[in-house]
């Protein structure tokens, strides 16, 4: 007991403002005795803990209108109070002070305050050793980095103790932000490995998400989807606000430019959450699931899209206010839509919901902690921060399985385009080839049938043929007819113009015919005919000798390339075997005799076949003349008499 007032009395002496403030207070009332005593400073020797919370030793003053230390010193005691670390969490508060005292009896040690919120504005410390102001230092995110006495994230201040002395510490805190105060008092080794391990696990979420929002943005430009542009947007402004909470941004990013703090929080969260909205509604696919889900979505993207654009211009605890309001409603809600979409039966909702779910718990926990329901041994930050990352990472498998599920419907689409072409093709082919069948058959058809035609025309060719020869034939005797023999007379004619050699012609006419048709009839007479016919035909045997019928009882030869004694020779063989001839028909025997006129030359002009026949004719008329059953040969003189 003695050793405690001892203790006591010796911290009256070494902390003089607070002794008599507490002297003061003692005067004034007793039930302010235990306040007096637990204004302790806090005994700090070598063995020491190399952590130690600071809040159990920390007062805050009421009032909030002091703005200087020395106004500050004369306030009375009754004006602090301990610092409940329970107290609620507010945001913003202007000229508040906090103070505690360090009391080192027997060692030289070197110790390191540090306050983990790099998102006050301004932190001003008042060092007081023995009751003497021996250093201020001005901190905070209001001014460039580089004001900082030690260059970290978050605020440091260095102290040096020396053994017997008494530190006390005045620190006047405004800001507009997040009013988190925890001070720790850490030996230098201590607090630089675990500064180590906290930014080495800072930097690896920063990474992280870094990593994740690249990788978005990298698909989203590859294959122009609109969800990953979102999701990479949500992930920035995610990564962005990390880096700034944990103050990398500001030490990093933009350390000379200290308004960036004040503006970064009320600008990026609403552009993330927009980003997140819209990320939502294309995940969720609300287009397809609910329309009405769909609009408010997006009315309540636009509205973030706004409090952007508005809030740099509002006063920025109010906006912070508000932010969190629309946070809050915003997630709740979004919460609610994956929840109900889950239930409905939608692929990606569950694992949205799990994600969300996620990263509310951590919400929740964080919140919890700062309204000190719940005291952890850890940061308040560490909850979201795990909720978040845990919330990215399901979103980012969300949007995969998503991606995927487009792919294999894009992947089946296809399959069935390309069944589609190659039934297409087949068919075509198919088309083709019966084509070309009918094609072959067509073709094989129209042979056959130009076979036949051809077959057809050379019947009809022979049958003409046989019909133009049997127009040439005389009925009744098989020799030729007489326009047979008008066609070959001018024919030979030709020929003998051509050559010059000699054409002769015998007209053969049979003697007193008309008396064997009276005597014996006319089928007799045509019978007779015939023999005769038959005889001239047997006689001559050249090739181009011609007998034809001239008309009635008389017959026509053509003799080409024989000359008058010739056809002579041959008109007289023709007579005798003629005399000598004895027809036998219906039992009668007939003879009978024919004159020949015989007619020669080398025919000279086109109209001289004519007038050798009319010769011969002449000739055989002389024939006749002469008796008949003669051959008189055409003689010019004769003619002329
Ligand atoms: P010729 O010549 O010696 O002076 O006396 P012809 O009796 O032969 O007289 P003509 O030449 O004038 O008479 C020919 C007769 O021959 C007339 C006709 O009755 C007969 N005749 C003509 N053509 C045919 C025929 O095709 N068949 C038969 N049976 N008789 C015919
Ligand atoms: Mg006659
Ligand atoms: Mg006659």
């Amino acid at each position: 007991m003695n050793t405690i007032i001892a203790e006591v009395l010796r911290k009256l002496n070494r902390y003089k403002p607070r002794v008599l403030i507490g002297m003061c207070l003692i005067l004034i009332s007793h039930s302010n005795w235990a306040d007096t005593l637990t204004t302790m400073p806090l005994r700090l020797t070598s063995d020491s803990i190399s952590k130690i919370e600071l809040q159990d030793w920390v007062y805050a003053n009421k009032s909030d209108d002091i703005e200087t230390l020395a106004r500050l010193l004369q306030q009375p005691g009754n004006t602090w109070q301990k610092l409940n670390p329970k107290q609620p969490y507010k945001i913003g508060i202007e000229n508040y002070w906090l103070s505690f005292s360090i009391f080192n009896p027997n060692d030289h040690l070197s110790r390191i305050i540090a306050l983990d919120n790099p998102l006050l504005d301004s932190i001003k410390i008042y060092h007081m050793i023995d009751g003497d102001l021996v250093s201020t230092e001005i901190m905070g995110d209001t001014l460039a980095f580089k004001h900082r006495p030690l260059q970290s994230n978050i605020f440091l201040y260095p102290v040096q103790f020396k053994p017997g002395e008494t530190h006390t510490f005045y620190i006047k805190i405004d800001s507009k932000g997040s009013i988190r105060l925890p001070l720790v008092l850490w030996s230098s080794n201590d607090l630089t490995q675990i500064t180590e391990t906290k930014n080495l696990f800072n930097g690896m979420q920063i990474g992280l998400l870094l990593a994740i929002c690249l990788f978005s943005l990298f698909i989203a430009l590859a294959s122009t989807s609109y969800s990953y542009s979102y999701y990479s947007g949500y992930v920035l402004g995610l990564t962005l606000l990390t880096a700034s909470l944990y103050g990398v941004s500001f030490r990093y990013l933009w350390p000379q430019w200290p308004f960036m703090q004040q503006y970064i929080f009320i600008i990026v969260i609403p552009l993330t959450l927009g980003c997140s909205l819209m990320f939502t509604e294309k995940v969720l696919q609300l287009k397809y699931h609910n329309l009405k889900m769909l609009y408010l979505c997006r009315i309540m993207a636009v509205l973030c899209f706004s409090l952007t654009v508005i809030m740099p211009f509002i006063n920025y605890s109010s906006a912070l206010y508000i932010l969190a309001f629309v946070v809050l409603t915003i997630c709740t809600i979004l919460m609610a839509f994956s929840l109900i979409q889950a239930f409905g039966g939608q692929r990606n909702a569950p694992l949205y919901a799990i994600g969300r779910m996620g990263l509310m718990i951590g919400c929740i926990i964080t919140g919890l902690i700062y309204i000190g329901l719940f005291t952890p041994d850890m940061s308040p930050q560490t909850p979201i921060m795990i909720g978040l990352t845990f919330e990215v990472l399901t979103m980012a498998a969300v949007l995969a399985l998503r991606y995927n599920d487009e792919r294999k419907a894009k992947f089946k689409i296809q399959q069935q385009a390309l069944a589609q072409a190659q039934r297409l093709r087949e068919t075509r082919e198919e088309a083709l080839r019966s084509e070309a069948e009918n094609n072959e058959k067509l073709e094989q058809m129209v042979q056959e049938r130009t076979l036949e035609l051809e077959m057809t025309l050379r019947e009809l060719n022979e049958a003409n043929q046989k019909l133009t020869e049997q127009n040439t034939i005389d009925g009744l005797t098989g020799v030729k007819n007489r326009s047979a023999f008008d066609r070959r007379l001018i024919a030979e004619g030709r020929i003998s113009r051509r050559q010059q050699s000699p054409m002769s012609l015998l007209m053969i006419d049979i003697d007193k015919f008309k008396d064997i048709n009276d005597q014996y009839g006319h089928l007799t007479g045509d019978f007779t005919i015939q023999a005769i016919a038959n005889t001239l035909s047997e006689y001559l045997k050249r090739p181009t000798d011609l007998v034809s019928r001239f008309g009635g009882e008389e017959f026509a030869i053509i003799l080409p390339c024989t000359d008058k004694e010739g056809a002579l020779l041959v008109a007289e063989k023709i007579r005798r075997s003629i005399s000598e001839l004895a027809v036998v028909h219906n039992g009668h025997t007939i003879s009978m005799t024919v004159s020949i006129g015989v007619s020669e030359a080398i025919i000279d002009s086109d109209q001289h076949p004519l007038l050798l026949l009319e010769q011969a004719d002449k000739a055989l008329y002389q024939a006749k003349r002469s008796g008949r059953n003669k051959v008189c040969s055409y003689q010019l003189e004769t003619d002329q008499i």
